[in-house]
């Protein structure tokens, strides 16, 4: 008998020494297929078409390209994100910053936020659904990163909500772009070492970004600068929720109380790397 399409998938994505062959398979033939996976047939039947894109699929797969750029999505916090090459590929790790963000937003009953380096907006759009009054400002030095960030306000409906700039923090007269301070700016920057993007694994090295990744030679680059506009950036009193990379959350915690805010806590991620930082004006 001859093999299903899934026995075949499974075992090429198995073949080529992807971890979860079964998980994959399902939703690599659900995107072929067009269906959603947990609608899929026990026995998923395709036509050339099908078969087609189901093995370009697996072929950029086991070129090292990640499953959510290939399929064009990936989930993040409580909703579904549009993500391309031109994006960074939301982290599970990020969701720590958005969970803190709005421990503090609904505390504070928070306005106004600003995302440094929104990306995809899953930062930004995340708080933007979760909290009906807020209004928010992205910012991204990326047209085309900015422009999967439309998409996904658009899927979200959250346009009216949300403002979307092309604008590069280390250019001068950032900070005279913004019309009033924010009660609250969150970032994840770039904060991989120049030299260590070439140890980074393909998925990553390859796929997202260099913009999002690279943080110059120590990493710290973005953090400085930040640490140079954030504070005639905020209100009195508004808040500053950073992610870092592994080991700088004492550099940058400096950087920035250098600047006047106030540390307020560490937040470590599920593999205990300490990985948000909060600070307060
Ligand atoms: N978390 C990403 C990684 O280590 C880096 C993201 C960033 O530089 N902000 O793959």
């Amino acid at each position: 008998m001859q093999s299903s399409i899934y026995e075949k998938t499974i075992e090429a994505l198995a073949e080529g020494g992807i971890e979860s062959p079964r998980l994959e398979a399902r939703l690599l033939i659900a995107d072929a297929l067009g269906v959603d996976v947990n609608q899929m047939p026990i026995t998923p039947m395709g036509d050339d078409n099908v078969q087609e894109t189901l093995e370009r699929h697996i072929e950029k797969r086991l070129e090292g390209m990640p499953i959510d750029k290939i399929l064009g999505h990936r989930e993040f916090y409580k909703n579904d994100f549009f993500v391309s090459r031109d994006v960074l590929s939301p982290r599970p790790d990020t969701e720590i910053l958005v969970e803190e963000a709005l421990k503090i937003i609904e505390a504070n009953g928070s306005k106004r936020v600003l995302d440094l380096g929104v990306g995809s907006g899953c930062i930004l759009l995340s708080l933007l659904a979760e909290v009906k009054d807020l209004e928010g400002v992205g910012v991204d030095a990326s047209s085309k990163a900015l422009a999967v960030a439309q998409k996904n306000a658009k899927k979200l409906k959250l346009t009216k909500r949300v403002k979307l700039l092309e604008k590069n923090w280390f250019d001068n007269g950032f900070v005279g772009v913004f019309e009033k301070p924010f009660d609250i700016i969150v970032s994840n920057p770039p904060y991989i070492k120049t030299a260590d993007i070439e140890k980074l694994d393909i998925g990553v090295k390859k796929y997202d970004p260099i913009l999002a990744l690279d943080g110059g030679e120590d990493g710290l680059d973005s953090y400085r600068k930040i640490a140079e506009f954030a504070p005639f950036l905020l209100f009195d009193d508004g808040y500053l929720l950073l992610e870092v990379g592994r080991r700088q959350s004492r550099a940058v915690k400096e950087i920035f109380t250098d600047k006047g805010l106030v540390h307020l806590g560490t937040v470590k991620d599920l593999a205990g790397i300490e990985r948000v930082l909060i600070f307060k004006k």
